[in-house]
């Protein structure tokens, strides 16, 4: 048992945001030493991987969890592999046993896992892939929703570091969505229950966070997942994990996540409190949009055009996998792309403008370039 514990956590300590097959595969053994869970393999990526399905509990509330379709989004599995553990032979475990049944699919696409993209092996895109079922990992989400059939559906991702709220100075460290079922966006039941879980778990989280929480852009497309879904009748809950602070490795991030499944899956084992439609739809569209309005960092009154003429410069990292790790790349945004209003970080680099002052003002850009890649990436 004391190995199991261990060897869990040596799997899950990541100070990276990289989260591959191999790692998961070690974590999701590791709970079924507890008979509540078991593990199945569904079906094979693209390239031949296999895709894992776990099954926990036995009760009459049927969920149905997804995460990484988009390979380089690791926090909500992370968050998942790490809540689940905390079932493996505890109280708590067995009490959410008698009430749900959980179905979930911790790696839909381990390709991208491997290869951290956002798309799979064939360039797809498997969040515009619901109704095409065009990849294997398609056909195996959707032979798993039409067996397993959920009564509500966890659609997990992560978010890019570029996302603000609206009306405010703060950062979307996470975003919810309850998916529009149809083109009109209308409140149907499944959309409605959706909303009132969301609620419930964004009250608990702004007990931590305060009013860094988003609410996801609703336009529908119907080869979305959560869209796809929803249409069917089947209330989802997109969860977006986001930026906090200098957090890159989204271990805090995790952290919430991790809380708000506990709060959701709590929440179900609960007798349903009778609340008004009107009460659940204006508490949902109080929580503010997602905006882009947010870089990695801000680079204050630097020297781009000429002496006295300062400009601040913005930086948006980009994400490579380097050896089993990833490298946060800065690169300076180009003048013509839309200037981000806030930043998670703000420098004054007097060192920068010393050396620009050395140099011909033709010479500027490409030494910026060079020595923002050097200095600000890690
Ligand atoms: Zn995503």
């Amino acid at each position: 048992m004391f190995t199991f514990v261990t060897q869990f956590y040596i799997a899950l300590k990541f100070n990276t945001r990289y989260l591959a097959p191999d790692h998961i595969l070690t974590a999701l053994k590791s709970l079924t030493i507890d008979p509540n869970f078991s593990l199945d393999v569904l079906g094979k990526s693209v390239e031949g991987r296999p895709i894992y399905g776990l099954k926990f509990g036995s009760g009459s509330k049927r969920i149905l969890l997804w995460s990484q379709m988009h390979g380089n989004e690791t926090t909500t599995t992370k968050a998942l592999l790490h809540y689940l553990r905390r079932l493996v032979n505890s109280d708590k475990g067995t009490q959410l046993a008698k009430h749900l049944q959980l179905f979930i699919i911790p790696m839909l696409n381990p390709d991208g896992a491997s290869a951290y993209t956002r798309l799979n092996a064939n360039e797809v895109d498997l969040n515009r892939d619901a109704q095409d079922l065009s990849q294997p990992e398609s056909l195996i989400f959707r032979e798993v929703f039409n067996t397993f059939k959920p009564g509500l559906c966890l659609n997990l991702h992560g978010q890019r570091s570029i996302y603000g709220l609206t009306g405010s100075e703060n950062p979307a460290v996470l975003s919810f969505l309850a998916p529009a079922a149809n083109a009109e966006r209308s409140i149907t039941p499944a959309r409605l229950e959706a909303m009132r879980l969301i609620n419930c778990i964004t009250k608990a989280l702004q007990e931590d966070i305060g009013q860094q929480i988003g609410r996801y852009d609703d336009t529908f497309n119907g080869n979305c997942l959560g869209d796809y879904c929803t249409q069917q009748g089947i209330p989802t809950i997109l969860f977006e994990a986001g930026q906090f602070g200098q957090d890159y490795s989204r271990n805090n991030t995790a952290a919430l996540i991790e809380k708000a499944y506990a709060v959701l899956f709590d929440q179900l084992c609960q007798h349903e409190m009778a609340v008004e439609k009107d009460t659940i739809v204006a508490s949902y569209l109080d929580l503010p949009e997602n905006q882009v309005n947010y870089c990695d960092l801000i680079l204050k009154n630097v020297l781009p055009r000429a002496i006295n003429d300062t400009k601040d410069l913005f930086i948006q990292y980009r994400e490579l996998l380097v050896e089993g790790r990833i490298y946060f790349e800065a690169e300076v945004l180009d003048e013509d792309s839309l200037e981000p209003e806030f930043a998670h970080r703000y420098e004054n680099d007097t060192e920068l403008n010393s050396e620009l002052k050395r140099l011909n003002q033709e010479d500027w850009p490409p030494f910026i370039a060079d020595y923002v890649l050097k200095k600000y990436s890690h």
